[in-house]
């Protein structure tokens, strides 16, 4: 618990650094608390530290780990990082706050479809591919604005954010920029970018949103 609560000062001072040189406020930037692999008793800890907003890339160790939490603490806001498929919309929809993941027709139609459904729908965030990585989620950074407008008009989503997961070992600088620009192009007010290795560069061009999870709970 130490452990967390001093990682979680480290990097809160960090993303105060990273805000103020570049004359931003560090309150807009969310520290999303990436706890997948890590047990309940770490996000417990995390939640005795203070920590409200956490991370899970998959929908049934995060559903698992957090419906009991959940009850017990009624301000937790969780958010899905990982990729979606269309058998898991109706358990995604039913117990997520934020999907980041949306990337393809097929999956738009089936949150529409449950969000009927079920009378709620979490927020959700387009994933773009901004590197155009042939083996990563994501819609080619080219595809997002028609894939924005298909999403809000072919299935009436509403669409609060972009994310991305730039390609690994480069500078990250040029993706999050380009992410940036997509998201001021399409006005969307959610850019959730960055992770333990390169928050303070995507602070920098304008996350609103880092997801964080080593440099919290440790190596994975
Ligand atoms: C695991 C993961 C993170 C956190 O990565 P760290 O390097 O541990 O901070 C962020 N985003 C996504 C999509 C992830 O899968």
């Amino acid at each position: 618990m130490a452990e967390f609560s001093e990682n979680l000062n480290i990097i809160h001072d960090r993303i105060v650094a990273a805000a103020s040189a570049s004359s931003r406020a560090p309150a807009d930037i969310t520290l999303i608390a990436v706890s997948k692999t890590k047990p309940a008793e770490a996000v417990e800890a995390a939640i005795a530290a203070g920590h409200r907003v956490f991370g899970e890339n998959r929908v049934q160790e995060g559903v698992q780990k957090f419906t009991s939490l959940r009850g017990r603490y009624e301000d937790l806001e969780l958010h899905l990082i990982g990729p979606l498929q269309t058998n898991k919309v109706a358990e995604a929809v039913a117990f997520f706050d934020v999907i980041q993941t949306v990337d393809r027709p097929k999956l738009a139609a089936a949150l529409a479809k449950e969000g009927a459904k079920q009378g709620r729908l979490p927020k959700l965030y387009i994933q773009v591919n901004v590197g155009s990585e042939p083996q990563k989620a994501g819609i080619l950074p080219q595809e997002a604005c028609a894939f924005y407008k298909e999403c809000c008009e072919t299935y009436g989503l509403k669409i609060d954010g972009l994310m991305c997961l730039p390609p690994h070992g480069q500078d990250p600088a040029p993706y999050f920029a380009l992410l940036k620009d997509l998201a001021d192009e399409l006005a969307v007010p959610c850019i959730s970018m960055g992770m333990s290795g390169d928050f303070e560069c995507a602070i920098e061009k304008g996350a609103t949103q880092i997801r964080v999870g080593t440099a919290l709970f440790g190596t994975r």
